[in-house]
């Protein structure tokens, strides 16, 4: 009888901080206890076998989305530039709650800074979380914040969200449209990928538009990494990535952390959560067919997406890996989808 055991999940992106506002003692302690809603949460993520992953700090952008509806389907104006001074203040305090969380949670979550650190967190059944600017917007051109959250513990950074900042322009959500919307990096972005190789920080193409994930490319001397995206041949999303942006990603022996969204999974891009299973795994089947069974991963967002309803949080995640072993994947496969590339990944990149 083969092994069917469910693998630790190493999770590519969520949301989960964001709900954990103002990020009081009290307010993070609700992440031990369970969020009701929450997509994950101590007792979902024990549920879901989650290991750890990349928690996301993120500095939202004032007012909601905008959508548009499009005669083959929909478009959100670019969101504006934030002040500086706002997004540094709001950063600090989600920086701030992830700390207070580690300690609250009594071990049972592990702010990591290294694989062995990881590995020591899988070993301890403490989940690892994995401190991810997603947007560079408190980070001034000096990139002084940038050494300093690097010595707190910052150890992967999205130099953009869908909007413009010094260091680059995000794409914004178009469909269906190519990821082709702006221009790339700036003089301010390209030294701040050069900083992050200089320092070990995973630089995350996730959410720059198509000038600048050629720009990272050409630049970084680390594996190229998408922490969660889907395949534009499918679903023809801004933020997903085209089959030249996937080969160069399986070039440079990077990874792309699939990401559950319906919208950025099903080929009709409707934000509709009855969903199956299915739409995530043919993002999977592609991307492996494409790139190798090394360099796929899960990138849920979780926390900052709708879900569908087949897995509306962490604790369905083993139904995911039954629909992926329903795919014909064994399980050294599934191991290495549902962790073992993060961690390769991580490995090349953090021990410069
Ligand atoms: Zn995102």
């Amino acid at each position: 009888m083969s092994d069917q055991t469910m693998p630790i999940v190493f999770d590519g992106h969520n949301d989960s901080l964001r709900l954990l506002a103002p990020f009081g003692a009290t307010d993070v302690r609700r992440f031990v206890n369970g969020i009701p809603g929450a997509a994950i949460d101590l007792p979902k993520a024990r549920r879901g076998n989650i290991g750890g992953g990349f928690f996301a700090v993120f500095a939202s952008s004032p007012g909601g989305m905008d959508v548009v509806i499009t005669v083959d389907g929909y478009e959100v104006p670019m969101a504006d530039p934030l002040d500086p001074a706002t997004a540094l203040r709001a950063t600090l305090a989600m920086m701030a709650g992830l700390f207070r969380l580690e300690r609250v949670s009594d071990g049972q979550l592990r702010v990591v800074r290294t694989v062995a650190d990881i590995r020591a967190a899988f070993g301890a059944s403490s989940i690892a979380a994995i401190l991810h600017l997603e947007g560079a917007d408190a980070i001034g051109p000096d990139l002084d914040a940038l050494e300093i959250f690097h010595r707190a513990g910052l150890r992967s950074v999205g130099p953009v969200w869908s909007r413009p900042n010094i260091f680059g322009s995000g794409v914004p959500f178009r469909f269906p449209a190519s990821p082709d919307t702006g221009p790339g990096l700036t003089e301010a972005g390209r030294d701040l990928v050069r900083a992050c190789n200089r320092l070990g920080i995973l630089v995350d193409v996730s959410h720059l538009n198509e000038r600048g994930f050629w720009d990272v490319a050409g630049l970084t001397d680390a594996p190229i990494v998408a922490t969660h995206a889907a395949v534009h041949a499918i679903c023809p999303l801004t933020r997903n990535l085209t089959d030249r942006q996937i080969d160069a990603i399986g070039e440079s022996n990077g990874i792309v952390g699939v990401n559950f969204e319906v919208s950025a999974t099903r080929p009709d891009g409707h934000d509709e959560r009855d969903t199956p299973l299915s739409a995530i795994v043919d993002h999977i089947d592609y991307l492996v067919e494409r790139i190798g069974i090394d360099r796929v991963g899960f990138g849920s967002d979780f926390d900052g997406a709708t879900m569908p309803n087949a897995l509306r949080d962490a604790s369905g995640l083993p139904d995911l890996v039954t629909a992926l072993r329903e795919r014909g994947y064994g399980q050294g496969d599934m191991v290495k989808l549902a962790h073992g590339n993060w961690l390769r990944v991580l490995e090349a990149t953090w021990k410069r």
